[in-house]
Order: C-alpha cells, then sequence, then structure tokens
C-alpha cells in the first residue's frame, strides 16, 4: 500500500496506475476508521480496480463551536486497517497540501438541500463538505467515489453536485454499520463517557421504534416524530436537535410517510453531537 502525503506524488501514482487501464475508485475519510469505514473500502474494491482512500480531517466543515480540536485521530492505526482491507493508496496531505493558498477563494455553494436537516445547525458545514470533495475529486479524479448512508444529507449533496457540476464521478452509497447494540459506528463515539455510551443506543433504538411504527400503519410524520422524541426521551443523555421524516431526494418534510423516505435525527449525547438515519420500508 503506498503512503503519500503530496499531491505531485498522489498524481504521479494514480498516473501509473490509470495507465495500466485501472479504475480508480476513492473513499474519502477523516480517519480514526471503524467497520463502517472499512465497509465503504470492501464496495470500492469490488465496484473498481484501484482503492484510494483520503485521511484528512477538513477544518473547512467545521464550526467556529465544533469539535475540530477533540477530533480523534490516529495515523498509523488507521493504516495498518487499510493495509489489512487491502486499500491500494492512502493520501493523508498535511492542512497546507490540501489548501495551499490557504483558505480557498474559489468554494462550492451547496444550495438549498444543505439548509435543511443539519444544514440548518451547522451553517457553513455543508459547503466546506463540497469544497473538500471537489477538491479530493480534482486531484484524484476517480471513476467511482463511496461514501456512507450514514451521512445521509452529504451523500445526496455530493450526488446533486456532481450532476449539476457534470464532475463524471459515479457515486455509490455503502449501508449504515452498526456496533452490536445498534449504535451506529462514528468516529466520534470514542469521545462518549461510559453512561453516554449506553445512552446512545437510543437514537438507534428511536429509528427502530419508528420503522415499527410505519410497519403498523403510522404514515403521519409528525406522529412519527413524537414516537421518536418519546423513545429517545427515555435516555436522559440524549437531547434531541431534530428528527424529521424526508424526501429522499429534495430532504423536504413529506406529508406523508412512504417507503423509502428518511427518518433523519441528530442529537447531543454530552458534549458530542451524533447523527443517524433510517430509510422506511414496507
Ligand atoms: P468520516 O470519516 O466521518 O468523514 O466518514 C467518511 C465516510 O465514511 C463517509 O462517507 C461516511 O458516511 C462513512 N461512514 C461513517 N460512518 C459510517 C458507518 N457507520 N457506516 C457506513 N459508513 C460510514
Amino acid at each position: 500500500m503506498i503512503l503519500t502525503a503530496h499531491r505531485v506524488e498522489l498524481a504521479s501514482h494514480l498516473e501509473t496506475a490509470k495507465g495500466r487501464g485501472l479504475l480508480v475508485g476513492l473513499v474519502p475519510t477523516m480517519g480514526f476508521l471503524h467497520e463502517g469505514h472499512l465497509s465503504l473500502v470492501d464496495l470500492a474494491k469490488e465496484r473498481s480496480d484501484y482503492v484510494a482512500v483520503s485521511v484528512f480531517v477538513n477544518p473547512l466543515q467545521f464550526g467556529p463551536d465544533e469539535d475540530l480540536d477533540r477530533y480523534p485521530r490516529d495515523l498509523e492505526r488507521d493504516l495498518s486497517l487499510l493495509r489489512d482491507r487491502g486499500a491500494d493508496l492512502v493520501f493523508s496531505p498535511a492542512l497546507g497540501e490540501m489548501y495551499p493558498a490557504g483558505s480557498p477563494q474559489i468554494t462550492v455553494d451547496p444550495g438549498p438541500l444543505a439548509k435543511k436537516l443539519c444544514g440548518a445547525y451547522r451553517p457553513g458545514h455543508f459547503g466546506g463538505v463540497l469544497t473538500v470533495v471537489a477538491r479530493l475529486f480534482g486531484l484524484v479524479r476517480p471513476k467511482t467515489a463511496v461514501f456512507g448512508q450514514k451521512d445521509y444529507q452529504q451523500a445526496a449533496l455530493i450526488r446533486r453536485m456532481v450532476r449539476d457540476l457534470e464532475m463524471g464521478v459515479e457515486i455509490l452509497l455503502g449501508p449504515i454499520v452498526r456496533e452490536s447494540d445498534g449504535l451506529a459506528m462514528s468516529s466520534r463515539n470514542v469521545l462518549l463517557s461510559e453512561e453516554e455510551r449506553s445512552d446512545a443506543v437510543g437514537l438507534s433504538a428511536g429509528l427502530t421504534r419508528v420503522q415499527a411504527a410505519f410497519q403498523s400503519g403510522v404514515r403521519d410524520p409528525a406522529g412519527l416524530r413524537k414516537i421518536l422524541a418519546e423513545e429517545l426521551s427515555r435516555y436522559p443523555l440524549l437531547d434531541l436537535q431534530y428528527g424529521e421524516v424526508v424526501d429522499p431526494e429534495t430532504l423536504e418534510q413529506v406529508g406523508e410517510a412512504y417507503p423509502g423516505c428518511v427518518v433523519a435525527l441528530a442529537a447531543h449525547c454530552g458534549r458530542t453531537r451524533l447523527i443517524d438515519n433510517h430509510i422506511l420500508t414496507s
């Protein structure tokens, strides 16, 4: 596995791979990898010939009061996991290599989709995400890029950016990988205290209850939201920020829930903000 922190070196390795006719798949990450990330590497390996993984904690997508400083990092561990999983190349640039001119002057405006759900509470976040993803697409020029359903809104925005800007990258979505008790894997889970970790299960428990209610015939989004909030209120350390039932493409709240709708939520668990979602099935 090749490790590089430099754009020029990255370009030269990719040129060699592409020259051999290999189709490049990209998995962008912020590191501190877990099985969720690694499942995306597996998917990239299935759907491309040469898997590049980026590991970069992107300051552009953190607000001033957010957890950039607390964000967990362990590149050595990440490299060993990626090596075991068969990644071909890891690009792990320093800040000045990713943004050589300092903060970029030209950034991606994510438009109205970014005002919904998490975007309403994290102004600037999705602009930062799309800017770094656009930059990674420019550096790697992959055929395919793999993202997780865990960050549903992010994936929806990336698909939209690729479509609206004709970026010509195939976007694949990997399912949410969960801990055995249902908590969606996240690099941030390590920030939870023991008590917070045990209450964090309330997020997936809430989504499971909403799915059960939907299956038993509840279609009214207000009713489903109430069930979600009630379930989360059983966990004292959880503070629900939003829980919504939305259209999978537009992310608009739906008038009536239907199979394929997304139930998305964010909650604070102590100081740590967690997100989760579920696509309703009949
Ligand atoms: P991050 O390192 O948090 O920026 O995540 C990098 C990629 O991994 C994103 O596409 C995430 O959606 C995806 N991801 C994060 N957690 C999970 C999970 N539990 N299951 C599947 N994919 C995930």
